[in-house]
């Protein structure tokens, strides 16, 4: 998306064609009425886990720009965070004849009964961002280096205390994804090689005691879930001593551990808001970095892993070998699926306009 107004207007179309849902929720170019499969290169599903979280519609729009610039119809569905709509909703792209799919999960292992029915009907699936799970009927995964992501992160953190030279003993909380999604681990692996030193060594004491992942998960990374779990922290924990750092990672997150944070008097000069990370870049976050609260996020050019995804789905449907930078990092517990991995940036209020307004991913305007 080289003009984020234009996708912005597209999400804006795509939003408000949502309110005219048919039954399984579809959305884009075609309708229902029409067969996929018609136009020249076919009809291509793209399955989107949520429009809660901007950076999603953001994808759709962007990968449907670009599979129409290659000569490809669209439909696109959104799952709203159910893994059961997820499911019917590919049936329905299935049934509908769609010459590929491209699928973001919900829940990484639910899809394997319909990704069975996608295989018997000779449809390539590209798995998008988060790996899907458990089943050989994966061709390819076009994604970011996920435990680079977790590492930014906590490297952000260490540099703002201090740590390598020394400083602390700090108090850190932790915050992990969804523990159905496959990216999860990694993010939280990532950071943790970064933070569990500092853990061992003292310099960073978590009051909360809650180190392991599955202490830590937030369920379809839901903010308001964040906010009740930091807020339960502040009161079980922090009676006494302040949070001088909060691995979170992603946007929406953070906005829930910070909305609690303010609640219990943080973001005052006495009580300055701890250190805290993010994820995807989504304009109320950077906004938030501008105005101080929020400290990084971590920047993943969506218009690039369109791009990636659909080269991925062209060069299948006309008998190529798509572009692959790794054969080794995702196993699926069924294969080692192929894919192609961008590099996430790590974006402050230092270099948000060099990276985000300089690089066209938002106007200057819209960050006002
Ligand atoms: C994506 C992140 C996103 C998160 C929540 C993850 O799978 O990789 O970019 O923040 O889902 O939507």
């Amino acid at each position: 998306m080289r003009n984020r107004r234009a996708a912005l207007a597209a999400i804006a179309g795509a939003a408000s064609l949502a309110l005219t849902l048919t039954a399984c929720g579809q959305s884009g170019e075609g309708g229902s009425e029409e067969k996929a499969g018609d136009a020249k290169g076919g009809t291509i599903g793209i399955a989107m886990p949520t429009k809660s979280s901007e950076r999603w519609i953001t994808d759709g729009a962007n990968v449907e720009k670009d599979l129409k610039a290659k000569g490809y119809k669209t439909k696109l569905v959104f799952g709203e965070d159910d893994p059961d709509q997820q499911v019917s909703q590919i049936e329905n792209l299935i049934t509908q004849g769609v010459k590929a799919l491209i699928i973001a999960a919900i829940d990484n292992k639910s899809l394997n009964n319909v990704l069975q029915q996608a295989a018997d009907a000779k449809i390539p699936v590209i798995s998008y961002d988060r790996l899907i799970l458990g089943t050989k009927n994966v061709d390819y995964y076009a994604s970011f280096d996920n435990e680079k992501v977790g590492k930014l992160q906590a490297t952000y953190l260490a540099d703002k205390l201090g740590l390598a030279s020394g400083k602390g003993p700090f108090n850190i909380e932790l915050f992990a994804g969804s523990n159905d999604d496959n990216n999860t681990k990694y993010f939280f692996n990532g950071a943790m090689s970064v933070l569990q030193p500092y853990i061992d060594s003292k310099k960073l004491v978590v009051k909360s005691g809650q180190t392991k992942m599955t202490q830590v998960t937030t369920l379809r990374w839901d903010g308001a879930t964040a906010q009740r779990r930091m807020e339960d922290i502040l009161t079980s924990s922090y009676k006494s001593g302040k949070v001088d750092a909060v691995l979170s990672p992603y946007d929406g997150i953070s906005i829930g551990i910070i909305a609690a944070l303010k609640s219990d008097g943080y973001g005052t000069a006495a009580k300055p808001l701890p250190v805290i990370s993010g994820q995807d870049a989504e304009l109320a976050s950077v906004k938030s970095i501008i105005a101080g609260q929020q400290s990084m996020t971590v920047y993943k050019d969506l218009r690039k892993l369109a791009q990636v995804a659909t080269d991925m789905v062209d060069a299948t449907l006309n008998g190529k070998k798509p572009e692959i930078n790794d054969t080794k990092s995702y196993d699926n517990g069924t294969k080692v699926v192929p894919a192609y991995l961008l590099q996430p940036v790590s974006v402050d209020k230092t270099n948000y306009q060099k990276e985000l307004v300089d690089g066209g991913y938002y106007t200057a305007d819209q960050l006002k």
